[in-house]
């Protein structure tokens, strides 16, 4: 019995050595859920909403390692995924060179960790791929984004077109969406995927203003001398019949000190989400303070995709009501890892990346990744005989001794 149990000890000790980095993963991912995120909240109360749900395809479940974790990569500010590059690109190739093996071999696995995760950037940006998209229970209620872009802006990717920015907005649960390019107005009738709804981002005084609805031309020029002339804008949409909303992140890095000013000129509302990476960092403590402003003064408060054509996934959605007014009549959801981006420092990315993502997944995302590690772990753990391939080897062998034998008898 002691020899036993002294053979099942070393065994243990042994597999423990030999696959740390599976053994890990396997503790971070149980560990986690001791401190759950929900996947989305409220922006403004933070609380979870039981008549919403951010529904998984079965294939973006399936294969939730690389789903999740181009997500993550999507969600980050730009200072964050330049400290997640600076730690994990030189930290993956020394893993790499100390790795048993040849020399050569081991200088491959090192220029292979190397580019692993600039790969794994360029694939959150460009890869097709199943996304999760939100569901609603109240159908009164539009799935709505404020502001989004195609290649008739300057910085839109190359080719994404309404039909490109309608079929992106379908994928995730919307049902609508202002079309806000770079001061081109954008005035069509688009009913199919979804309804796109006429609108424009006007850049004018170190602030660009989104505007929607009755859009038409404005000479910026009249309202890009300073922060006054700016300010007039609001006036000038109004005549029009437009509404005026302040986008991230330039009030926020810009105008902070005249938000007071911005509803005095009769400001419409503002975004407290914006998923752009020099906006996303927007912190928690900023966003109660707009919306504290925005709900004395019945204001909206809204979540802006601002979709270039580049990512696969948004950060928030609204739901607007149509029976509300101001304040009331919209709600901004968003990513529970989005909202987290301004929490953190830049530097800590490289560790509360990939916390914040694992604290949210779901549990069947959870048995997902468990399940891939158990089957690679299997794979690489299998005995075998000196010269034999890995483990699907052992498994074609024994097959093919199988087939002998049928053959004999
Ligand atoms: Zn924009």
């Amino acid at each position: 019995m002691a020899s036993v149990a002294l053979i099942l000890k070393i065994v243990r000790v042994n597999f423990l050595r030999r696959h740390p980095v599976a053994l890990g993963l396997i503790a971070l991912i149980l560990l986690s859920a001791l401190s759950p995120l929900p996947p989305v909240v409220d922006a403004v109360t933070g609380a979870v909403s039981l008549d919403l749900d951010l529904v998984r395809p079965m294939a973006y479940t399936a294969l939730a390692p690389l789903s999740n974790v181009l997500d993550a990569l999507t969600f980050l500010t730009l200072d964050r995924a330049k400290a997640f590059l600076l730690l994990w690109v030189p930290a993956l190739a020394v893993w790499g060179l100390l790795r048993p093996g040849s020399r050569r071999r081991r200088v491959l696995t090192a220029v292979l960790g190397a580019v692993t995760v600039p790969v794994l950037a360029v694939a959150a940006v460009l890869l097709p791929r199943p996304v999760p998209r939100l569901v609603v229970a109240d159908s009164a209620v539009t799935v709505i984004d404020y502001h989004a872009h195609t290649d008739r802006s300057h910085d839109g990717r190359r080719g994404w077109t309404l039909e490109d920015l309608a079929e992106w907005h379908a994928a995730q649960g919307f049902g609508a969406s202002y079309v806000t390019d770079h001061n081109v107005v954008f005035d069509e009738e688009v009913g199919e995927p979804i309804r796109l709804l006429p609108g424009v981002e006007w850049s004018v005084y170190d602030q660009h203003i989104v505007a929607l609805g009755g859009v038409t031309f404005v000479d910026r020029a009249a309202f890009s001398r300073d922060t006054r002339a700016m300010l007039r804008l609001f006036a000038e949409l109004h005549r029009h019949g437009a509404i005026g909303i302040a986008s991230l992140p330039e009030y926020w890095r810009n105008h902070w000190g005249d938000l007071d000013a911005f509803v005095a000129a009769g400001v419409d509302g503002f975004e407290i989400v914006n998923c752009a990476p020099k906006a996303i960092g927007f912190p928690a403590g900023a966003r109660a303070q707009v919306w504290r402003i925005a709900a004395v003064r019945d204001l909206l408060v809204v979540g802006a995709s601002d979709n270039h054509g580049w990512g696969k996934v948004t950060c928030v959605w609204n739901l607007s009501s149509p029976s509300a007014h101001g304040y009331r009549s919209n709600r901004v959801i968003a990513r529970s890892i989005a909202l987290a981006q301004g929490d953190w420092e830049p530097w800590t990315a490289a560790y509360t990346q990939p916390w914040l993502m694992l604290e949210s997944l779901s549990w069947s995302e959870r048995l997902s990744w468990l399940t891939w590690i158990l089957v690679l772990l299997i794979y690489r753990a299998v005995p075998r005989r000196a010269g034999d391939p890995r483990g699907l080897g052992i498994l074609a062998r024994s097959l093919s001794l199988k087939i002998l034998k049928l053959r004999r008898s």
